[in-house]
């Protein structure tokens, strides 16, 4: 008899990751999601309607009882007593049940950052995703609709023959060269303002670029991070096939959630598992040709001073996933005029702003808490302005400061920077113009 919960698309090392748990309890006072339902913030959809979750309920979403649910699940289909016996059935109801609360989770990886047993949380979520779709449980609500939007190879439906529509007549794009930009779905056509500030700052650094164009398909991110992998080997291959053709050895990246998965999902698909190119964040990619000389902090030739007060937002993505804290804040410090304060939660302690693991479009009210509670934390340390290098984190944090009142704004690192440098940041009229925000 088959398992009620097969252990598909789990590993070795995550079967034995569940057995690590020693309930310490720790990660419960760092899930924001967890945090959000047990202080009565946000319920549920699937708790009954009119009230709040009680402790137990709100324990149930807690990464901790869901490692052990798992734990549980697979013992009773593969355990000593399974193997003697028989797999134990497992009600659908109580599978389902885990579904729900499995898909309230951002991704964000606080929980595995803080983890005395070291376990590998966000793996093991996203795993777990994986084996739901490929048993006809997942993913949840809104987001089994990503498979049909990317039938046009980007999360808008958009025409990829419009991927470049907002490039500035002046900037010359490579035909091939060693520096690649990877846009995103997001900066080519709902914030495009993100995609001129990226290209007016190579330009003006003098540092040669191409990109990929309409052969530029959607990084494949939304469908990793629910578990529908079906689609993922297509999509990596194509891009870094393309990338190859354009002769890039280092691509680099102003999206978080495109550079997290080029760099940690698109070798797992990929033949060899080996990419043909280096994955950069942006502003990592800057701190190294400064660190080799080849760019100097005159080279930036500010011309305006930005007088703020700033903090920034290390996004899931390039932060806690990827590990990068450092370099963005180098870049923003070389900034004149901007102070920078950190919120008391930064770096790998930071708080999810709520947006990733497919939050957004499957519970679109827990983002909108999480991203006004970020924006609270910025009020606490008295910013005026959240930067970040996300454009997914730029639209959730937006979408918290409009339904507040509150003073603070948000803008992209990247668009402070060309600002700074005094760049003509108009974005040419395109079909996706109104779109944009
Ligand atoms: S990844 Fe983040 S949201 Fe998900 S369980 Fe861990 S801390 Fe909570
Ligand atoms: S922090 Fe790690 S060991 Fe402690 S309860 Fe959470 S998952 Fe288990």
């Amino acid at each position: 008899m088959k398992p009620s919960m097969t252990s598909e698309r789990f590993t070795a090392v995550q079967l034995m990751e569940l057995d690590a748990c020693t309930r310490c309890n720790e990660c419960l006072n760092w899930c924001p999601v967890y945090e959000e339902i047990n202080t009565g913030q946000f319920t549920p959809a699937e708790l009954p309607e009119g009230r709040t979750a009680t402790e137990q309920e709100a324990l149930a979403y807690s990464p901790r009882n869901r490692i052990m649910v798992l734990k549980d699940f697979i013992n009773k289909g593969y355990g000593w007593r399974a193997r003697l016996f028989g797999p134990k059935h497992i009600p659908e109801e109580d599978i389902l049940k885990f579904k729900d609360e499995l898909y309230h989770c951002t991704t964000c990886g606080a929980c595995g950052s803080v983890c005395e047993a070291g376990i590998d949380t966000v793996e093991i979520w996203e795993s777990a995703r994986a084996n739901m779709v490929i048993n006809e449980r997942g993913p949840y609500g809104k987001q089994s609709g990503f498979i049909d939007l990317l039938k046009s190879y980007n999360v808008f439906a958009a025409d990829q023959k419009d991927r470049l529509c907002w490039i500035p007549e002046d900037i010359h794009v490579e035909d091939t060269a060693e520096v690649g930009y990877f846009t995103g779905c997001t900066a080519a056509y709902r914030m495009q303002k993100v995609g001129v500030a990226t290209v007016r700052v190579l330009d003006a650094l003098g540092i040669p670029f191409t990109m990929l164009g309409e052969e530029e398909w959607c990084c494949a991110s939304v469908a990793v991070r629910t578990g529908q992998l079906g689609i993922a080997k297509e999509f990596v291959d194509h891009n870094v096939n393309a990338a190859k053709k354009k002769g890039i050895k280092k691509m680099v990246y102003a999206c978080a959630g495109c550079h997290r998965t080029s760099i940690i999902d698109w070798p797992k698909f990929y033949e060899g598992g080996e990419l043909p190119f280096k994955v950069y964040a942006l502003s990592e990619y800057l701190c190294e040709l400064m660190d080799e000389g080849k760019l100097k902090p005159e080279d930036f030739k500010f011309k305006n001073s930005l007088d703020k007060v700033v903090t920034f937002h290390d996004s899931c993505h390039t932060g806690r996933h990827v590990g990068i804290y450092e370099q963005p804040r180098r870049i923003l410090e070389l900034i004149p005029g901007i102070k920078l304060v950190e919120m008391e939660r930064n770096r790998s302690y930071q708080r999810c702003c709520g947006a990733g693991g497919g939050i957004k479009a499957g519970v679109s009210d827990l983002a909108l808490k999480l991203a006004q509670e970020r924006v609270r934390d910025a009020e606490e340390v008295g910013a005026e302005m959240i930067t970040c290098t996300c454009p997914f984190c730029r639209r959730n944090i937006m979408d918290g400061i409009n339904a507040m009142d509150t003073n603070v704004v948000f803008e992209d690192e990247m668009v402070l920077l060309a600002e700074a440098m005094g760049l003509d940041l108009t974005v040419p009229q395109n079909p996706y113009t109104d779109k944009n925000m």
